[in-house]
């Protein structure tokens, strides 16, 4: 038989047994902070001090275990907890997991700048209650996952998922979502919002004379000229397919949209791109249609692209490298 470890025998001696714990939870790889029920730290293991680049002692006996994770007081997922202060997850978390049952504990996820590490960290955080015999919760136990790299990759993968391809600016599918959610705040608001259909002019021939890879490069100048033009950061520039592209503007009237689309027009001919095929110039020209509503109630996104697009035939209808616009009003009752 082999030797017998004497540390075995430690859950059968009650002293040994509670010195095996605290070192089981130390020495535990999970970044791991226990609170008591007067929110004070009881254990801040070593993991959670390599995690958070704070130390035990400085923790240890206070409620300033935040200073392991954000830059100023806030409630960590195991306050919450001992708090019952469930109704704030969702203002101190990017994700959580609203448990029905609140004995089984909380999930968040978060964004958390740590400070002390000096690096941020995305954290998965679990916190779980600990009762005594009687059912009064005497400790919270917040456990943490450092999956930043993970967060990192998915976040890269939407951003890929995003982006045009050939321009890299945002794709239809980008535009479709953002405009949706736009319109929504727009409606909900009563703010106006803009849309500028753009169309490079005479493109086929471009190609034809050209070839596809010179199209292509020209549509790469345009997107960057549309990039150059726009200097609000809640503008959000598409491409909408093919050789048209499409501005979603927030807070934006016709007047605003229109000189927007005025200063693209003009940007684009002063690149002077040669297009020895078009009638206008002999350079590469854009036309634009502007549309703009403060969103009435029943009216859908589907009437502001509409009349977008119907402005942009105009334009095109009136010779080409030019805009055209169109408010959509409540009728009048
Ligand atoms: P208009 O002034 O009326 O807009 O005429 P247009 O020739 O620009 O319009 P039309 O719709 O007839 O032709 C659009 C052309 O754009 C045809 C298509 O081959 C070209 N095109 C669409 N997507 C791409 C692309 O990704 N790269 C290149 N090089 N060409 C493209
Ligand atoms: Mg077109
Ligand atoms: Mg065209």
């Amino acid at each position: 038989m082999s030797k017998k470890n004497p540390d075995s025998n430690a859950q059968h001696r009650p002293d040994s047994s509670l010195t095996f714990a605290i070192r089981l939870m130390q020495d535990l790889v999970v970044p791991t902070f226990v609170l008591n029920a007067e929110r004070r730290v009881i254990i801040w293991n070593r993991a959670c001090e390599r995690l958070t680049g704070v130390s035990a002692s400085e923790v240890i006996g206070t409620s300033e275990h935040w200073r392991g994770f954000y830059d100023e007081p806030r409630h960590c997922l195991a306050d919450t907890l001992v708090l019952g202060q469930t109704d704030d997850l969702p203002t101190l978390y990017a994700n959580h997991t609203h448990m029905s049952d609140t004995e089984l504990g909380l999930r968040a996820e978060n964004w958390c700048i740590m400070p002390r590490a000096g690096r941020q960290c995305y954290l998965a955080i679990d916190a779980g209650p600990i009762f005594d015999e009687d059912g009064t919760l005497i400790a919270v136990v917040e456990t943490m996952r450092d999956i930043t790299q993970q967060k990192e990759a998915q976040m890269a993968l939407q951003r890929l998922a995003t982006k045009d391809g050939l321009t890299g600016i945002a794709n239809r599918r980008c535009f479709d979502e953002s405009l949706a959610a736009e319109w929504h705040r727009a409606q909900r608001d009563q703010t106006p919002m803009a849309l500028l259909l753009i169309d490079v002019d005479h493109f086929k021939r471009y190609n034809d004379t050209y070839g596809h890879q010179k199209g292509d490069d020209c549509l790469k100048s345009v997107a960057r000229a549309m990039e150059e033009k726009i200097f609000r950061p809640a503008d959000l520039i598409a491409r909408y397919g093919g050789e048209e592209f499409v501005i979603l503007m927030p807070n934006t009237d016709v007047n605003g949209a229109r000189l927007v689309a005025e200063r693209i027009v003009q940007h684009i001919h002063d690149l002077a791109i040669p297009h020895e095929t078009s009638d206008i110039g002999g350079l590469v020209s854009i036309s634009a249609g502007v549309a703009a509503s403060i969103p009435f109630p029943d009216l859908g996104a589907d009437r502001l692209l509409a009349a977008a697009d119907s402005a942009l035939y105009a334009a095109k209808h009136a010779g080409r490298n030019r805009i055209a616009s169109k408010e959509v009003a409540a009728a009048a009752d």
